[in-house]
């Protein structure tokens, strides 16, 4: 069993933790967090042990029991998994160093922090028995998954993306637009390109970024310059085959993000959580060597199953993607 601490329990850690409780070969070693609040009493509720990131004080006035400090938790754990905001990762990195604890960071921070930046689909081997890793960000993720498949049957000329992102996660109460859409970055290209290219260094790809009014998902808009001419058929059938790519049939009468997190909820999936990419299959079409599509990222949830992979590469248990990645999807029910 791998013990696994998770420092930061909020919009990821507490998806995470919750997807390491569910693994076969994995157990919560602990969380840590800096205040009461109510995600402490949920990680409480779920028999999470609780650590202090900064003092143990708060927790003793709200009466929530803790079992020590961070130091604690990474002392105790095998992997731990840092969901801190973008930025405290790497103020962790030297606890992390001093324990001697393999540590995986999240998108938010600087690539170089990380021995690896991580995609489980496009470069899992990269992180097997590393010390850090850096699990890439949501929009990077998703990209990730869907030039895999394309660069490995196709080859990958050029690739230029739209990412219509969303303003704030639902609990962010203070950020938006709330009325309006932004150019953001305005700079071309936006920083998502460059991210990319962390996983795969010889890509060509430029990209563009929007904010706007919504806390549902990401929507990217796709076009690949193939280097060879499949036909929609044979690039529809290739990602159908992806287990965390989720192509969208036109009868299911999905418009949009609003629906697609309505679909996830009635189906009982926790939190409503999309962890594939969702392609809308009418929309892939291929013109020459030009693929074209749309897909959404549900930016809380789509990193989820790429941390799990994370910890078991770091671990040295399980060298083989495939059989991470497949472990990670039954547990989980992604793709289901
Ligand atoms: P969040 O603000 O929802 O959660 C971070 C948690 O860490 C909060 O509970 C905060 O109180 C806690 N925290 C702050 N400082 C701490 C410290 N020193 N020690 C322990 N805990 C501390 O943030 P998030 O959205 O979960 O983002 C975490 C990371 O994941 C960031 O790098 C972010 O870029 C990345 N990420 C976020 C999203 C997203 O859409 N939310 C998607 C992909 C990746």
């Amino acid at each position: 069993m791998l013990h696994v601490g998770i420092n930061g329990f909020g919009t990821i850690g507490k998806r995470v933790a919750d997807a390491v409780r569910v693994q076969p070969d994995m157990t919560v070693a602990g969380v840590a967090k800096r205040s009461p609040n109510f995600e402490a009493t949920i990680a409480d509720d779920r028999g999470y042990d609780l650590y202090a990131a900064d003092g143990r004080e708060p927790f003793d006035e709200a009466e929530l029991a803790t079992a020590g400090t961070v130091h604690d938790l990474i002392e105790t754990s095998d992997v731990v998994v840092d969901t801190t905001p973008g930025g405290v990762g790497e103020a962790n990195a030297p606890l992390y160093a001093e324990h001697d604890t393999p540590a995986i960071f999240q998108g938010g921070e600087d690539a170089d922090l990380a021995d690896v930046s991580f995609n489980a689909r496009a470069n899992y081997e990269k992180a097997v028995g590393a010390d850090t890793a850096r699990v890439v960000s949501c929009n990077t993720t998703g990209l990730s998954r869907l030039l895999a498949p394309l660069k490995e049957s196709y080859g990958v000329e050029k690739s230029r993306v739209t990412l219509v992102r969303r303003g704030a996660d639902p609990g962010q109460t203070g950020r938006g637009p709330i009325n309006d859409t932004l150019p953001d970055p305005v700079e071309i290209p936006s920083h998502h390109g460059p991210d990319v290219q962390t996983i795969f260094p010889d890509l060509d790809i430029d990209t563009m970024g929007m904010k706007v009014p919504t806390t549902q998902m990401h929507t990217h808009s796709v076009n690949v310059t193939l280097e060879s001419e499949p036909t929609t058929e044979e690039v529809t059938s290739l990602l159908a085959d992806e287990s965390r790519l989720f192509l969208i049939p036109e009868t299911l009468g999905i418009d949009g993000a609003g629906k697609l997190k309505e679909y996830t909820r009635d189906a009982g999936r926790p939190r409503g959580d999309v962890w594939e990419n969702c392609i809308w299959a009418e929309s892939i079409t291929v013109e020459g060597r030009d693929l074209y599509l749309f897909q959404a990222i549900h930016q809380e949830a789509d990193v989820v199953p790429e941390n799990i992979d994370a910890v078991r590469a770091l671990s040295g248990r399980t060298a083989s993607a495939e059989k991470s990645i497949r472990r990670t999807d039954e547990a989980l029910g992604v793709g289901r």
